[in-house]
This record gives C-alpha cells, sequence and structure tokens, in this order.
C-alpha cells in the first residue's frame, strides 16, 4: 500500500483523497511506499518486458492499467557527439518513442488508470503540447473525457494534431501556460473534474521509471543525467525512483541531477545559481522550445532538492544552441527530437566547455519527445527541397552529375 505525503511538512493523506497539494500547508504531495513490506525480485523485474509496468510492485496502480505499452525506449549510444564533446560514454533515452511520441505516456498511463481507480470520468490539464497530447491518447484508451487547455499560438503543430484527432475538448486560452495551469486546476477542484498536470503525485510515478530503465539498459548507474526542464516533474520523478532504488539496496549512489533549461525562461538555474531556496517566476518566459516555455515550475521544490541532494547542476543555453543540438542529433546520430530534448545534450556541450562535466564521466541525457511533434520549427530552419522539371537532365544537373 501506499499513501500521499507532504514534502514540506510530513502530513500523511490517504491514497484515495483527491487532493494535488498539502491540505494543511499548501506544499506539494509525494506518494510513499513502505519499501521495508513489499517483496521485489530484482530476476523478477529482468523477465517482464522494459516497460513502465515491469516495476509495477513501486507503483501505485493496483488493478489492470490502462496502458499502450509506454516505456521501453531505446537508449542510444552516441558515439559521434560524444567523440565531438569529448565523452566516452555519453547516451541519450529517447523518450520520443513512447506512444504519443513523449515522456509524458509514462505519466499518463498511471495517472488516468488512478483517474479509474478514483471513480474519475473526466480527466483535465494544461499543456505547452505533449501533456494534452498525452492525456487525450489515455483518455481514448480509457474511454472517458478529456479536456486540455492549451496557451493560444504556442503549442507545436503535431501536439494539437494529437489533441484533436484523439477527441479531447481543447481550449486555447489568450494567456500563457502558467495561466492556463492555474484556471484548470481551479476547474478541477470547483467541479471535480481530475487534474494530471505533474502537480499529480501519481503522474510522476510513472516518470521515475525513466530512471529505472537507464539503470537496466546500462547494467548500472549513470554519474549524470540531464534532462530539459519545464515543470520540473520529470527530473523531481526520475530522482525520487532512484531515491527509492537505492533504499530498496538495488543501487549506491544516485546520478547527479542536471537540468538544462532555455536562457529565456530560466527560473530554475537561476535559483540553483543564486542560492535561493525558492524559484522567482519568470513573468515573460520565451523559447522555440515550447515544451519547457514555463515561467512557474509547479514542482520546483522537489526539483531544487532533486538537484542539490545529488550534486547535480543547473544551466541554461540559448535557442540557437538548442536548434543546433537539434540538427547534430538527426544528422550525427539519426535521432530525430523535439527542440525542448536537444536542450538536455546542448546543455552537455556546454558544461563539459565549462569543466562541470568531466570527460570520463558516464553521462545519460533524456530526449523528451519526438522531432515530428515539431514540423513547423524544422522547416524553419532547413532549406526547402529543391523543385525541378519531371525529367532526367534537370535531375542530373540540380546534382552536378
Ligand atoms: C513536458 C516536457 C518537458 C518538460 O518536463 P517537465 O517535467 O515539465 O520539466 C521537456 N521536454 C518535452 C518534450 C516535454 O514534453
Ligand atoms: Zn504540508
Amino acid at each position: 500500500m501506499h499513501q500521499l505525503t507532504c514534502v514540506h511538512c510530513g502530513a500523511h493523506y490517504r491514497p484515495d483523497e483527491i487532493i494535488y497539494q498539502c491540505p494543511r500547508c499548501g506544499h506539494l504531495l509525494a506518494v510513499d511506499y513502505d519499501l521495508d513490506s513489499l517483496a521485489i525480485d530484482r530476476r523478477e523485474w529482468q523477465k517482464r518486458p522494459l516497460s513502465v509496468w515491469r516495476y509495477r510492485e513501486i507503483l501505485p496502480v493496483r488493478g489492470t492499467p490502462v496502458t499502450l505499452q509506454e516505456g521501453g525506449t531505446p537508449l542510444y549510444h552516441l558515439t559521434t557527439l560524444g567523440r565531438e564533446l569529448g565523452i566516452r560514454e555519453l547516451y541519450a533515452k529517447h523518450e520520443g518513442m513512447n506512444p504519443s511520441g513523449s515522456f509524458k505516456d509514462r505519466g499518463m498511463t498511471v495517472g488516468v488508470s488512478m483517474a479509474l481507480e478514483l471513480g474519475k470520468r473526466t480527466v483535465a490539464c494544461a499543456s505547452t503540447g505533449n501533456t494534452s497530447a498525452s492525456l487525450a491518447v489515455y483518455a481514448a484508451k480509457a474511454g472517458i473525457h478529456a479536456v486540455v487547455l492549451l496557451p493560444s499560438g504556442k503549442v507545436a503543430l503535431g501536439k494539437v494534431a494529437q489533441a484533436l484527432i484523439h477527441g479531447a475538448n481543447a481550449i486555447s486560452i489568450r494567456g500563457n501556460f502558467d495561466r492556463a495551469l492555474e484556471m484548470v486546476h481551479e476547474l478541477c477542484t470547483t467541479h471535480g473534474l481530475y487534474l494530471l498536470n505533474s502537480i499529480n503525485p501519481y503522474r510522476l510515478e510513472g516518470q521515475k521509471t525513466i530512471g529505472f530503465e537507464v539503470i537496466d539498459q546500462l547494467g548500472g548507474t549513470p554519474d549524470r543525467i540531464v534532462l530539459p526542464v519545464g515543470n520540473a516533474g520529470n527530473i523531481s520523478a526520475i530522482h525520487k525512483g532512484l531515491r527509492e532504488l537505492r533504499a530498496l539496496g538495488m543501487i549506491e549512489n544516485l546520478p547527479r541531477m542536471t537540468g538544462i533549461q532555455a536562457e529565456g525562461s530560466q527560473p530554475i538555474v537561476n535559483a540553483i545559481k543564486r542560492g535561493l531556496s525558492e524559484v522567482v517566476p519568470e513573468q515573460h518566459p520565451e523559447t522555440v522550445a515550447t515544451a519547457i516555455r514555463i515561467g512557474t515550475p509547479v514542482n520546483a521544490e522537489k526539483a531544487l532538492v532533486a538537484i542539490r541532494e545529488t550534486g547535480g547542476t543547473a544551466e541554461a543555453v540559448s535557442d540557437a544552441e538548442i536548434l543546433a543540438m537539434q540538427q547534430d542529433l538527426a544528422r550525427k546520430e539519426g535521432i530525430g527530437v523535439e527542440p525542448a530534448s536537444a536542450a538536455s545534450l546542448a546543455g552537455v556541450k556546454k558544461l563539459v566547455a565549462l569543466g562541470v562535466i568531466d570527460p570520463d564521466e558516464r553521462v545519460v541525457c533524456v530526449v523528451t519527445g519526438h522531432l515530428l511533434k515539431d514540423p513547423e520549427t524544422v522547416v524553419r530552419q532547413c532549406k526547402p527541397p529543391i523543385e525541378i522539371d519531371a525529367d532526367m537532365p534537370s535531375l542530373c544537373s540540380v546534382l552536378r552529375l
């Protein structure tokens, strides 16, 4: 069994209480297991397919989950980029290979399963795009309703397409993501919809399996895990999961959790660099990496602990660095990711140059979403195909043959 525990005041709550923050102090909640009472056999895990549900003993869902076989994503050894950056063991965990094309599916398979267990028939979120795509997919699979609030004009085309075709009730807000989240949070509290943003502690339970899979795939713990940070749910989730593995005696050390943000949207980076205990919200976040265009990261409290407790760090990269790395990953490694995802590797490049990352470290970058999520940004960057008449001389001439 599990319970909900406030990360600030330590108050405990029953797992079926529908709360998103501590009713006593307003801080974040986390799902807490009695790890000592769990009978977990690591060899049993290894026999199951690599997926979110390999680790079901330390997930909150008791019944049959709503699943589309999420997780089990490839971990690629980046040999060419690694050589260029001077890191022998550089890896990318390609979360774009999930059913809806981002790591959000790991959270939603658990979150929507919990919604059903809690008797909810309508789920809701605010989203820079991927959360809405994933929620729409899992609500469709579960046969329930999804309401998604999107910041008008700031959601990549592929993500909007997904929310629409999978049948979500999509609403465009004339405001940014942070405002959309405030609104949907209030809507859920007052009207009983089930909120599946990353403030929901059950969603983060699914996302923590990224760290479990990395360790199973590497056959050991990396020295560092680097990921793009928006609401900071994912970095917090992976850290929580790895702490649980350590408590279970399965690993000894935690990797240095390293968060990368875009220069135009870097409240976590500022808090880490200035040694603040709380983030100062960014009123007008702006970046080409729309998935991390977030000024008020709701999981900041957890993320600051994750970074500090593991000796990690946070760094910001420019939009130009992000787009250059997106292209490098595509052309030198054959890995297609959306801009936010490339931020993790752009951050590694910068941190190596700054001497923060040691060349001998074993570094895993989480690349969070698929290239096809945001085709418009790609088309703006690349030269269009050359159009010619449909004859052989024209073809040979354009190829200079
Ligand atoms: C959601 C998302 C992020 C940010 O994750 P947080 O948990 O909000 O920090 C980064 N990249 C992509 C592609 C995403 O969809
Ligand atoms: Zn509390």
